[in-house]
């Protein structure tokens, strides 16, 4: 039914069924690795629950999940929590909403027309994103996203990492330094992983993010150490002395401390470029070994991000232009997926 045909009280009905199912999704998808359903038919169902608290707004309250990010850390594991909150992107599809991202920014930070605003572009990793802690240039620990606020300690899973240093390069580090990033699997160790556990009998990953979550989220460190995981840092939580005053700069001085960084980040000024950008980044996903599912574009200069803030659970400043949904995931079907 067309949402303006619903009256308030099937509006309602309905609203509070998809609450639910989406709930079970999510429990299914962050608590356990194994997604009762595909990501194109789970943004169907949250689209469509955004559109119903759009039309009907007395419907929203804090509980709604337009609110909340992830889900709280499995009960299996020890609870972190994170000193700087660990939030979700918006999301866009066309590129008009580009355009109206960048005139948004702009209008909000009171840009002239001819001042020039950079942005950084970068591939949208599909993997799990984590938090890592150095503190005097050694790791101390490593948390899930969990609920955006309280992750799940995955730390000596972390360890086993071989991409993930121990102990940050050079001496220039801040005390106290939280990369953040995305842990990930490349699509043939996926395959390569999917074969032993079909070989042993054991249910088979759905996608390469829940092969990387499932490993990931182990309570023996040993049965990560088997898995080849990968990381790619992206961004930081508290850090005691910036190295750098913008995104790039930030990404740059991670990777000079040994953290491993996407070599296709690129800064764009406007719209057009970070377009550009986007169809490049399109046009090689195939080639990339690891799957990407959309661009994430940030305002690079880290001043004008902290006067931008955050809105709910996803900054201003940045935004996740998604390829479209048919062709994002290669999910398996017709197999028992689960970890
Ligand atoms: P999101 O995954 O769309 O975006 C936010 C996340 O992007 C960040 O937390 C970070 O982990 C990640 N990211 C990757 N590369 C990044 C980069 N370069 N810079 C910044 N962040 C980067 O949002 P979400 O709220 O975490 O999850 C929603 C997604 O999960 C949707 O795609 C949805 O389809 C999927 N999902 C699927 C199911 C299911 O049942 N299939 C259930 C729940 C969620």
């Amino acid at each position: 039914t067309p949402i303006e045909d619903l009256s308030p009280r099937r509006a309602k009905l309905e609203y509070s069924r998809l609450a639910e199912q989406l709930a079970e999704y999510d429990r299914r998808y962050y608590q356990d690795d194994s997604p009762a359903v595909s990501d194109a038919e789970y943004d169907a169902l949250r689209q469509r629950y955004e559109a119903l608290e759009k039309a009907f707004p007395e419907l929203a309250s804090d509980a709604s999940l337009t609110k909340k990010v992830g889900a709280a850390p499995a009960e299996k594991f020890a609870k972190i929590k994170h000193v700087v909150p660990m939030l979700s992107l918006g999301n866009v599809f066309a590129d008009e909403d580009v355009h109206e991202f960048v005139a948004r920014v702009r209008r909000f930070l009171g840009f002239a027309d001819e001042a020039p605003l950079f942005f950084t572009a970068e591939p949208k990793i599909d993997g799990l994103s984590c938090s890592l802690r150095y503190e005097k240039g050694a790791l101390v620990y490593a948390a899930t996203r969990g609920d955006g606020y309280e992750g799940e300690d995955i730390t000596a899973n972390i360890r086993t990492l071989e991409e993930i240093p121990q102990r940050l390069n050079g001496e220039s580090w801040p005390d106290v330094l939280e990369a953040r990033g995305e842990v990930y699997m490349r699509r043939e160790d996926f395959f390569a992983l999917n074969e032993r556990q079909a070989a042993a009998n054991k249910p088979l990953f759905a996608n390469p993010r829940n092969s990387a979550a499932g490993s990931l989220r182990q309570l023996d460190p040993k049965v990560t150490a088997s898995r080849p995981l990968r990381f790619f840092a992206y961004s930081w939580g508290e850090v005691s002395v910036m190295p750098a005053d913008t995104q790039y700069g930030m990404v740059q001085a991670l990777a000079s401390f040994g953290l491993p960084t996407n070599p296709l980040t690129k800064i764009c000024v406007g719209a057009d470029e970070m377009l550009a950008h986007f169809r490049d980044i399109e046009a090689r996903r195939a080639t990339l070994g690891y799957d990407i599912d959309g661009v994430v574009y940030k305002v690079d200069d880290i001043g004008l991000q902290i006067r931008l803030g955050f809105v709910s659970r996803a900054p201003r400043w940045a935004v996740a232009h998604k390829f479209p949904a048919e062709q994002a995931k290669t999910i398996v079907r017709g197999i028992d997926i689960n970890v």
